[in-house]
């Protein structure tokens, strides 16, 4: 026995891969915070996305470098700017649970062409975010995958 699986043993491992085994910690912030204190804090949490919760701990938006960037070559002081006037927010936030399939995620990250999605448990007034799901988390997944079948 070389150790080497079939390619029913490698898809039914893809189809096992879920996300509360390869999330990462989020980093969140609050809607009143300014722009130019969440760039600091993007840039010290070294991450690429941060989620934006109400005074309730409930999602609300999401940031990326991409939206800090739009706002820096505008002529807005950024010291006065709160985040929640530039972030994607809800409904238009997309999101997966814990126990979701990697493959789920990916799709989602493709379809909608981000790099992370919120982790999220529902409550009564909306979602909590718990972790943060992201490509990286994907390609570490499919390294374990490589890994544990010699390839
Ligand atoms: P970057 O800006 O670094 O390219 P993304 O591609 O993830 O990062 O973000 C592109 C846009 O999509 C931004 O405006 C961001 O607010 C939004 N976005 C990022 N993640 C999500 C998400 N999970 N749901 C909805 N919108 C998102």
């Amino acid at each position: 026995y070389s150790g080497k699986k079939t390619s029913q043993a490698i898809s039914d491992d893809i189809a096992q891969m879920i996300v509360k085994d390869f999330q990462s910690i989020p980093v969140v912030v609050q809607e009143s915070m300014t722009v130019y204190d969440a760039i600091c804090h993007m840039f010290l949490e070294d991450v690429g996305s941060l989620f934006v919760v109400d005074k309730n701990s409930i999602l609300s938006g999401v940031l990326s470098r991409k939206d800090f960037l739009r706002t820096s070559i505008g002529n807005q002081d950024l010291n006065k700017m709160p985040v929640h006037m530039i972030m994607t927010r809800m409904p238009n936030i997309t999101y997966c649970f814990k126990g979701d399939t990697l493959i789920d995620v990916a799709k989602k990250l493709m379809d909608r062409q981000i790099d992370s999605l919120p982790v999220v448990e529902e409550r009564e007034n909306g979602f909590e975010v718990i972790a943060r799901i992201t490509k990286t988390n994907i390609t570490r997944a499919f390294l374990s995958l490589a890994d544990d079948h010699d390839l």
